[in-house]
């Protein structure tokens, strides 16, 4: 598997001299090297040394379109040419901004109001939280700012968004998370449902198990809960039926704001435009990042109602400015690409394919839930994960030590899959165009990768 050219000034070596690589073991990475990608071609990336393979994580969950998709290199190009950089603070703006925030309100799965922009799902999702606490600020509630998030949720690593994560190794040894993000039980029926459960039995105690939390709190210090619609890297979660309906009522009953975090689910993954439509969501504010711009540029937005939007100028007669903006909040570059992305996803309909092929991923990725490594399938749309497990019937997870996640991870690369195996997880999340036979492909050489594992 690439990677493994240790020669004195090849790529690898220089890699490894000089790269802290993110979400990388680095004891692993110096004995293993890295895998250094030359070029994109579809749904395909090609290493250094000419190996090719099939993206079947879309990069990381983003690149819907693949990775040589000329309309977007070409919208980069004129833009470049036209106005490479400018920035919005103090009210500066130019068009790409303006009409990519008029597609993101019109789309939106409920009435939004105004578009904030950052560069990564991490800043989106700071950016709520800071929202949350300016809002109830406005509003005279001062002591309303705790924030409740759930366990195996990913939210990001900056400090407050690493807060929000649910995953240990996000908090381990960072002193994280800081004080006032809480987090409740994650809806996963596989790995907390009592036996004999039915989903929204499930769900039901999901939603009181929420309640108690707000009540030991007391509910006016609870600002907000974040949700991503459906967990993506904590183990691809689809929520139990009911779950989202019985978590807004409490919600709604103790004046808590909520935050859809639509940076992976956005888009079409799900075959919804949005996560949130998927489910029945109604947030106050949505985050998104990632298949906005395909991947090609780093770009994300966070959309608010008219309530968070009002306190907002509220504050700008009291104190005056918004105090809150990144240098490229807006960037012409990135807010070209994302629409010419927008306009890509309409004019392929690229959602009315997601739901064609959708079914053939699914019932392809069932198709290995009896495999002796595999514990559970979960999935929907053209996301998918399997969980491995030592044992199937009693959900006994492997000694991490033993890696066993990881080697299949390995062996699908040796086959010319790029998955993203992570814990006990196998992750797949194509690119958006891939095709029913592709999809099939990837999957039979993910049961050659188990098959290679056993
Ligand atoms: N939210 C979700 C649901 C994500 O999956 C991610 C990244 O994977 C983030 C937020 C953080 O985005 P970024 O890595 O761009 O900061």
């Amino acid at each position: 598997i690439g990677g493994n050219d240790r020669r004195a000034n090849s790529l690898e070596a220089r890699d490894v001299a000089t790269i802290l690589h993110p979400y990388t073991n680095p004891v692993v990475h110096e004995a293993d090297g890295p895998l250094v990608l030359a070029r994109g071609d579809g749904i395909h990336v090609i290493d250094s040394e000419g190996n090719r393979y099939v993206e079947a994580l879309a990069g990381l969950f983003c690149a819907s379109l693949g990775f040589s998709e000329s309309r977007l290199v070409e919208a980069a190009h004129r833009q470049m040419q036209a106005l490479p950089f400018y920035h919005s603070f103090g009210g500066r703006s130019h068009e790409p901004a303006i009409e990519l925030s008029e597609r993101l309100i019109a789309m939106a799965p409920v009435p939004m109001s105004k578009v904030f922009f950052a560069n990564s799902g991490s800043e989106a999702n700071d950016t709520a939280i800071k929202l949350v606490w300016y809002y109830h600020n406005a509003i005279g509630k001062p002591r309303k700012k705790k924030i409740i998030s759930r366990q195996r949720a990913y939210h990001g690593v900056t400090v407050a968004s690493a807060s929000l994560t649910g995953l240990p190794y996000t908090h381990k040894a960072f002193d994280l998370p800081l004080a006032g993000i809480l987090h409740t039980d994650c809806p996963s029926l596989y790995h907390h449902g009592l036996p004999g459960e039915t989903e929204e039995q499930f769900a039901t105690r999901c939603a009181q198990s929420l309640e108690a939390l707000i009540l030991g709190e007391d509910p006016d210090t609870i600002g907000a809960f974040f949700a991503e619609p459906l967990m993506a890297s904590g183990g691809c979660i689809v929520p139990p039926a009911t779950y989202y309906e019985k978590i807004q009522a409490v919600l709604r009953r103790y004046d808590i704001l909520l935050i859809a975090d639509e940076v992976i689910c956005g888009f079409g993954r799900l075959g919804t435009l949005f996560g949130s439509e998927a489910f029945g969501l109604k947030p106050d504010m949505i985050s998104m990042a990632k298949q906005l711009s395909a991947g090609y540029q780093p770009i994300s937005a966070l959309m608010v109602n008219e309530t968070i939007y009002g306190a907002v100028r509220e504050q700008g007669g009291a104190i005056g400015t918004f105090g809150h903006g990144f240098t490229y909040s807006g960037h012409p570059v990135a807010t070209a690409v994302a629409l010419e992305t927008l306009r890509i996803y309409e004019e392929r309909d690229i959602l009315g394919h997601v739901r064609a092929v959708a079914p053939v991923m699914q019932a392809a990725l069932d198709g290995l839930a009896g495999h002796p490594l595999v514990g559970d399938k979960r999935g929907m749309g053209l996301i998918g994960a399997l969980e491995i497990t030592s044992d199937k019937a009693t959900k006994t997870p492997f000694d991490p030590a033993l890696g066993v996640a990881a080697k299949v991870g390995k062996f699908a690369q040796a086959r010319g899959v790029i998955t993203r195996a992570m814990g006990d997880m196998i992750h797949l999340c194509p690119p958006l165009i891939i095709t029913a036979d592709e999809i099939r492909d990837v999957v039979a050489k993910i049961g050659g990768a188990l098959d290679d594992t056993l």
